[in-house]
């Protein structure tokens, strides 16, 4: 699939559910791509993307803002306390604050580097034990005890579970977030972002539909 045909299908969903269309952002998830393909995506004008470590953001990033400076990176992985400097100072958006501990880290850092990162809050609607992200019926606290740290909360990101279907645990984020009066959804990937679409999401989060598949190898 091409960059424009995702585009394409995220304006029909938002269509299809009377949203406005450019209401949902795309993110462009590039871990793991050879920069040659992130290359190409942003020479086709695209400046939103996605990356799920620190480290490797770290890599390719500063040079390929060097030459699009208006490119933004969000941090939609999995976030280190050890991490959080380096997190901060590097992306426009953490997907990924799940825990107190981190929060704090979040706070202190952001205060120290004059910086406002957009933050999401990850909630764990599936309840697995590996998954990262609050559980749900301890969102509702940890979401205020953000706010009471000073943190502006964007809104809620969800990863579904592999096997269910992802517009239960997309619906149920968007209740968790409506009764936080958070706007913010950060759901959907490149085999779902469509009924996350339908559901409200304000960000889809799309890799593979968009740069083909990732070589781990
Ligand atoms: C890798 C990743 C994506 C993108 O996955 P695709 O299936 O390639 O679209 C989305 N969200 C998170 C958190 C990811 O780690």
């Amino acid at each position: 699939m091409s960059l424009q045909e995702i585009i394409t299908r995220i304006s029909k969903a938002e269509e299809l559910a009377n949203r406005p269309t450019g209401s949902t952002q795309l993110i462009a998830v590039s871990k793991v791509q050879p920069n040659s393909r992130v290359l190409a995506v942003l020479q086709q004008g695209h400046r939103l993307f996605g990356e799920n470590k620190v480290q490797e953001a770290q890599g390719k990033w500063p040079d390929f803002r060097a030459e699009f400076p208006d490119a933004k990176v969000h941090l939609i992985g999995p976030l280190q306390t050890n991490k959080v400097k380096a997190a901060v100072s590097l992306f426009d958006a953490i997907h990924s604050v799940d825990r107190v501990k981190l929060a704090r880290k979040l706070a202190d850092e952001i205060q120290k580097q004059g910086k406002s990162p957009e933050l999401f809050i990850q909630i764990n609607t599936g309840e697995e034990p590996q998954k990262a992200g609050a559980l749900p019926a301890q969102a509702d606290d940890f979401i205020a005890e953000c706010r009471a740290m000073g943190l502006l909360i964007t809104g809620l990101m969800v990863i579904p579970p592999a096997e269910e279907e992802p517009s239960l645990h997309f619906a149920l984020l968007a209740k968790i977030a409506a009764r936080n009066d958070l706007t913010g959804l950060s759901m959907g990937m490149s085999c779902d972002f469509e009924r996350a679409v339908a559901l409200g999401a304000t960000h889809v989060r799309v890799g593979s539909a968009i740069f083909g598949a990732r070589d781990y190898g």
